[in-house]
């Protein structure tokens, strides 16, 4: 693993994986994307260590990425939200989606990304394969390749399901 500092470095990406370059930050993006606000939520579908993933947090609210909203008060609990600065990073999820499908997975892809309008896929410019719009994170939703539509009750770490 890289030193999270590059004292040497002016580039913007070495800087941008100083912020998210860790797994588990981008993992809780990932999930943040796909419709997990509560800090439970996190904890279940990544089965991450709670300390580890309150610090993954705290730094994402820091950088601005994740805002944190109050949803109880006693005891006081918390939403985690994308902000806009951490909605720009969609480009860069389906990037690594992309890639891991094409060079790190072997078979068909664990994961697919389905418009909601009509059932097309995003090509690798985020545009629907069937009707071309353009497809943000608010026009997909996940699913498990071979569990069908009800994929989105299984209740595995690494099911991803967008109900935004
Ligand atoms: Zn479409």
């Amino acid at each position: 693993m890289l030193p999270r500092h590059y004292q040497s470095e002016r580039c913007s990406i070495a800087k941008t994986l100083e912020i998210v370059g860790d797994r588990w930050t981008m993992l809780i993006i990932r999930e943040a994307f796909f419709g997990a606000h509560r800090f439970d939520d996190f904890h279940r579908r990544l089965g991450v260590a709670r300390t580890v993933l309150s610090d993954r947090l705290d730094r994402l609210v820091t950088e601005g990425i994740v805002r944190r909203e109050r949803y109880q008060d006693r005891p006081a609990r918390f939403e985690y939200h994308l902000t806009a600065k951490g909605m720009d990073l969609w480009p860069v999820l389906m990037a690594l989606l992309f890639w891991g499908d094409r060079h790190a997975i072997e078979g068909p892809p664990p994961t697919v990304v389905v418009h909601r309008g009509c059932g097309g896929v995003p090509d690798e410019r985020r545009m629907c394969s069937r009707c071309r719009a353009p497809l943000g994170p608010s026009d997909v939703r996940a699913r498990r390749a071979g569990l069908g539509e009800g994929a989105a009750d299984v209740p595995a770490p690494t099911v991803v399901v967008v109900e935004q």
